[in-house]
């Protein structure tokens, strides 16, 4: 059968392997399976939002308001602008997917970092986009301004935080890139772990607010799946200008998000108490990550997110990783990004002693 050309470049995307896998493959108990491989809140769900998702359970028959006046309501108060600059999606992933879609043809091409968030090539290559990448993994704006110049992309992705390597740009820099962008690129900004590195530095906040004021342009992009730990109800939304957001729209399928998903998103921006706590306890276990790597002398990228990248020279990533999954620690193997290196989602306090005491296991028996 013949399908779309553009497909044959499009790569899988390989999500965080589920613990039900390695319960059945490695008969492992559930409850002896730890996850720190998608970068969930390992603190779970607010038990204000489980109660209302309770509560409501019962209206799932009904379709969900297809206006989203109430989430939209909640996150134009949050962020002080209008409803008409929201849009809502099923995951952040679904606003790249439409904003991607909005922009780009077999003809256009995308600027993003050597090292980013997997997607983003994904969605550009369904539409036979070019993919132009830095030559430095993390982000370097003087390579992104170099090669904006030479290229006139359609679509500048940048992860602010950067999933897969941690690293956050300063505030500053990203709006003195954005000065010399045209305002008919689409600059994306992917604030998928914002709270994080707002709580850690200052410097590091982008108010989605000003950014839209001052470059017209520019689409912010936020979640409900990491902080605000809801990634199972997949929630996520676009803060932008109306005539980007009017655009985002046209390629929205009705009903896009459920029922019990607006009502656990709009109970969770109640609950911003559980969300500091969470962050404020991440960087609490960040350190207890950075004393442990300093101890054992491995390399790492200095982290303003929920997780953290380990380098290695003397072992191999993806040996390293099976090694742990078989021990039911699930985390993430980063050789398919070109790094000999592995992404740990920090855990609670026990699950974090136990990553190291397997870390150590496993690599004692590698040596
Ligand atoms: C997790 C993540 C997202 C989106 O996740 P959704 O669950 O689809 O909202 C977007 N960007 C980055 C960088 C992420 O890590």
């Amino acid at each position: 059968m013949k399908f779309n050309k553009v497909l044959k470049n499009v790569p899988l995307y390989e999500a965080g392997k589920p613990i039900e896998l390695v319960t059945r493959e490695y008969g492992i108990s559930p409850k002896d399976v730890v996850k720190l491989a998608s970068n969930e809140n390992p603190y779970g769900t607010s038990p204000k939002v489980v109660k209302k998702i309770q509560d409501i359970a019962k209206d799932m028959f009904k379709y969900p308001d297809d206006s989203m006046y109430e989430l939209k309501e909640a996150l134009a108060s949050k962020y002080e602008v209008e409803s008409n600059n929201i849009v809502i999606g099923s995951g952040s992933d679904q606003i790249l997917e439409f904003a991607i879609h909005a922009k780009c043809n077999k003809k256009s091409k995308v600027l993003m970092a050597k090292t980013t968030f997997a997607m983003y090539e994904i969605y550009a290559k369904q539409t036979g986009a070019e993919i132009i990448k830095t030559k430095s993994s993390q982000h370097n704006l003087k390579e992104f301004k170099k090669l904006y110049k030479k290229h006139n992309p359609d679509i500048i992705f940048l992860c602010i935080p950067n999933n897969p390597l941690g690293e956050c740009l300063d505030k500053v820099e990203v709006y003195e890139f954005l000065e010399s962008v045209d305002k008919d690129t689409l600059v994306i900004i992917d604030g998928a772990y914002m709270e994080y590195a707002a709580y850690k530095d200052i410097n590091k906040k982008i108010s989605p607010k000003d950014l839209i004021n001052t470059f017209p342009n520019a689409i912010y992009l936020g979640t409900f799946s990491k902080a605000y730990a809801l990634g199972g109800m997949r929630v996520g939304y676009g803060v932008a200008n109306p005539e980007i957001i009017q655009n985002l729209y046209k390629l929205r399928a009705p009903f896009n998000i459920t029922t019990l998903s607006l009502a656990a998103a709009i109970e969770a921006l109640k609950d911003e108490e559980f969300v500091n706590d969470c962050i404020d306890k991440n960087f609490k276990q960040m350190k207890r990550f950075e004393k442990y790597c300093n101890d054992n002398n491995f390399e790492y990228i200095p982290s303003y997110t929920n997780f953290i990248t380990i380098l290695f020279k003397n072992f191999i990533s993806k040996q390293v990783a099976q090694k742990l999954l078989e021990r039911g620690m699930i985390i993430r193997d980063l050789t398919g990004y070109g790094l000999n290196a592995i992404r740990v989602t920090i855990g609670t306090t026990t699950q974090n002693t136990k990553f190291f005491k397997l870390l150590n296991e496993v690599l004692e028996e590698l040596k």
